[in-house]
């Protein structure tokens, strides 16, 4: 089958879901990380729409995630980000500021507030990441060597808020996992990254992860980047199915726990 499907994506989070992980959205994580956790992470750089889709694909799953919206009209559909927001998924902005603003601090800044006072008249934002454009000369994040982010409300941003060196950084640059070597800019404090470190945390493809997972081989805590505008849709009625079906998965996981605690008669 295909790799960056949307069902390789499914069987993906289902995979990891029998690993018993705790799915939390990155401000929850920020505020009390669990001991097993997972951050589904997607920058929404392009075609918002394929965003709603994974969306609706994690919540049939009974899980959540943060999605960062860039404030360029590619990005930003204001329909997509209430409707998002409502399935019970965190909202976050997708800076880049010094890029759009040509390296000016003060206006990068000012451009900064504007975008992200934007953003909360839709939706709650505590969290922000930025967007690496590959061919800007300018870093975003040197914003925040002269102001700080969490002045304006804002807890978290991965790149200073995660200690990478007990999460594991995983993203699908270039429709595989391991593409991290091509994009600097995707890169976290990666020297230090366990994926980086330890051999059995690099993955190519989605099976590699899934395998990771059956054979229990995956660390405690995994941030996900994903670009849902990378993944393959099929067509909608195919869609409603898999989201149907993965309804079902859950009820019946449901009876499983339910009688799994009832007292032996
Ligand atoms: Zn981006």
């Amino acid at each position: 089958m295909r790799d960056f499907t949307i069902d390789k994506y499914n069987q993906l989070l289902d995979s990891l879901i029998k690993q018993k992980y705790t799915f939390q959205t990155f401000n929850e994580y920020i505020i009390d990380p669990a001991k097993r956790s997972i951050i589904l992470r997607h920058d929404v750089d392009d075609r918002p729409n394929n965003s709603l889709v994974l969306a609706k694909i994690e919540n049939s799953l009974g899980l959540k995630g943060v999605y960062n919206f860039r404030a360029v009209p590619h990005s930003w559909d204001e329909s997509i980000i209430r409707e998002i927001s409502d399935l019970g998924h965190e909202i976050g902005y997708h800076y880049e500021n010094l890029t759009t603003c040509g390296g000016n601090y003060e206006a990068s800044i000012n451009d900064f507030k504007l975008n992200l006072n934007k953003l909360r008249k839709l939706v709650p934002v505590t969290t922000i990441t930025m967007h690496g454009s590959p061919k800007s000369k300018y870093d975003s994040r040197d914003l925040w060597k002269n102001y700080n982010y969490k002045d304006l409300g804002l807890i978290g941003e991965p790149y200073f808020d995660i200690n990478f060196d007990k999460v594991l950084y995983l993203t699908d640059t270039g429709r595989m996992w391991d593409g991290y070597k091509v994009n600097i800019r995707d890169k976290v404090k990666s020297v230090k990254n366990m994926n980086l470190q330890n051999n059995n945390y690099k993955f190519h493809s989605t099976d590699n992860i899934i395998t990771a997972a059956q054979k229990k081989e995956l660390p405690d805590v995994i941030m996900f980047t994903i670009h849902p505008q990378r993944w393959h849709i099929n067509n909608k009625l195919w869609l409603k199915e898999l989201i149907l079906q993965n309804a079902k998965n859950i009820v019946k996981r449901l009876i499983v726990i339910i009688n799994s605690k009832k007292p032996s008669p």
